[in-house]
């Protein structure tokens, strides 16, 4: 099934900045991808989007806001200002009903973020991945932490993580399981 990435830039992040996320996160989807197992989760690309997208089953969505003020994930789920804290760079929140698949929201804070030019782009590259690994794999407990394979599932991230072979196994294992994702974040964020 094909997919794509779609990231809302509600930070006002630059072209500049933007292309070099989209870049490392095409480099990293395209890993994933080249990893042939007979069946096919194509990648179709990143796609910087400012109004609800209309998703296909395997999409995957990241809201890029501010900081925690800005948060659109917390219209989804209230309770996850207690788990913010100086340190929270981005957070994934997910609901499960039953058998129905899960729906997860997920959303990385820009600001939290101090490096410029092209480290930048790939700190913010590397939190957005780290966020949709929790979102792929419908991790409320933050088991990739200890069990995503190191590189980029470790809690703390900078631009000199790497994405690891075992982070590219992780998540072709998952690129089949759906999950919903929660597109309430375009209306929280026109207030
Ligand atoms: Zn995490």
């Amino acid at each position: 099934m094909p997919y794509s990435v779609y990231l809302a830039n509600f930070a006002s992040i630059d072209e500049d900045t933007l292309r070099g996320v989209s870049d490392t996160l095409t480099r990293y989807f395209n890993e994933i991808d080249s990893v042939t197992d007979g069946d096919s989760h194509s990648f179709t690309g990143v796609r910087i989007i400012n109004n609800t997208p209309t998703l296909l089953p395997a999409d995957l969505l990241c809201y890029l806001v501010h900081d925690f003020i800005n948060s659109v994930v917390v219209e989804f789920d209230s309770a996850i200002s207690t788990r913010i804290t100086d340190e929270t760079a981005g957070i994934t929140s997910v609901r499960s009903h039953g058998s129905s698949p899960p729906i997860a929201a997920s959303e990385v804070y820009i600001d939290s973020i101090t490096d410029s030019g092209t480290t930048r782009s790939t700190s913010i590259a590397n939190l957005i991945f780290h966020e949709l690994m929790h979102n792929k794999s419908a991790d409320l407990s933050s088991r990739i932490h200890t069990h995503g394979g190191g590189g980029l599932a470790v809690e703390t991230l900078d631009s000199s993580s790497v994405l690891s072979q075992r982070n590219i196994v992780f998540m072709r294992a998952r690129m089949g399981n759906p999950v919903i994702q929660w597109t309430g974040g375009f209306d929280a964020n026109s207030w």
